[in-house]
């Protein structure tokens, strides 16, 4: 509710002369950020941020690739200090794009294990996603399961509900395929699960889930916090569907679970670049860690912190270990291979 004008009290003059005498670096007391993140699962943390440093935070959200798009084309005259996306295929892009600059701090090194990081420092994970087999438990056996590459094999024909290849998701589940087995065998494999699909790819992650559940395939790859949304939801329906659906961690022999990350980086016209910086470090320790992962059911990327316990009751994984940056660079890759299988 806003306030009736009225006159300058004694406390607004006192303000207003503050003001007017701070110095010019009052402008450093701000940090902008640009976040695909949606804003309730930013917005508790970036005000806790601001009541320890006094720092005020400008939060502008939107979709990954309009803000990616909108810093690249406001160059130099960008007010964003921060950019915060989901997926290392994203953030890598971005890197690309030459909207970012390389941040070296010691606390970020110590709270971000190195494989979910760019190695110079461009953009860093803030939570690590997994995306294992999620599958009906009353169709399928844990025991008919093993790796995403036996996912090809005839006896899942037409049991599959995939993403499409546009989902950034996926393109960076077969970069890390492309980083662990090359290109040949990745293209016979994704050609397989083709050859498996259920249907035509639609829909988001939370649709592949439902499918499952409705019958309409088997088997699908999912994120998990959309499955840890869907066990908590208020909706009946999407609390029921998830009911029907186990985790399957794959390649636990191999090479291990397909781990993501979302991030952020320090773009590379900011202009408060030293309050981006401390930022991103609040947001890679332990209380804001902890909070991330309970409120989005995120892996924490600081391994000091336990994961929630809807993640926990899906059991320990093995997770890739390959360096996530490596799904960025391999993406263009990924995305024609996927085009040559077919896979829509
Ligand atoms: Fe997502």
């Amino acid at each position: 509710m806003s306030k009736p004008s009225s006159p300058l009290t004694l406390l607004s003059i006192f303000c207003l002369l503050t003001s007017l005498l701070a110095p010019p670096a009052l402008a450093s007391g701000e940090v902008n950020i640009y976040s695909a993140r949606k804003e309730d699962l930013i917005k508790p943390l970036l005000d806790d941020f601001s009541k320890q440093t006094g720092i005020k935070v400008n939060l502008v959200t939107g979709k990954e690739e309009a803000l990616l798009q909108r810093l690249e084309s406001e160059g130099m005259n960008t007010p964003a200090d921060l950019l915060l996306t989901s997926d290392a295929g994203r953030l890598t892009a971005a890197q690309k794009a030459g909207v970012l600059q390389a941040v070296k701090s010691a606390s970020l090194d110590q709270n971000i294990p190195a494989v979910y990081r760019d190695p110079a420092g461009y953009w860093y994970g803030l939570s690590v996603r997994a995306r294992p087999i999620l599958y009906a438990k009353d169709r399928v056996k844990p025991e008919q399961l093993s790796t995403y590459e036996a996912l090809a094999a005839l006896q899942w024909k037409g049991k599959l509900c995939l993403r499409s290849s546009d989902s950034v998701y996926n393109q960076s589940l077969v970069a890390g395929m492309i980083a662990h087995h090359g290109e040949a065998k990745t293209e016979a494999w994704a050609k397989g699960l083709v050859a498996n699909f259920a249907r035509p790819p639609k829909g988001g992650d939370r649709d592949q889930i439902k499918a499952v559940a409705a019958g309409e395939c088997d088997l699908t790859l999912a994120n998990t916090y959309y499955l840890g949304g869907m066990v908590s939801a208020s909706d009946e329906a999407e609390k029921q569907a998830a009911a029907q659906i186990a985790v399957f961690w794959p390649d636990a022999k191999t090479t291990g679970v397909h781990v993501n990350v979302s991030g952020a980086g320090v773009t590379a016209h900011a202009r408060q670049r030293d309050n981006a910086v401390k930022l991103l470090e609040f947001l890679a320790s332990d209380a804001a860690q902890r909070w991330y992962a309970e409120v989005n059911n995120e892996y924490p990327v600081n391994p000091a912190i336990p994961p929630s316990a809807v993640l926990k009751s899906w059991g320990e994984f093995k997770a890739d270990t390959l360096n996530v940056a490596r799904l960025g660079q391999l993406n263009a890759a990924a995305v024609k291979l996927m085009d040559r299988a077919g896979w829509k």
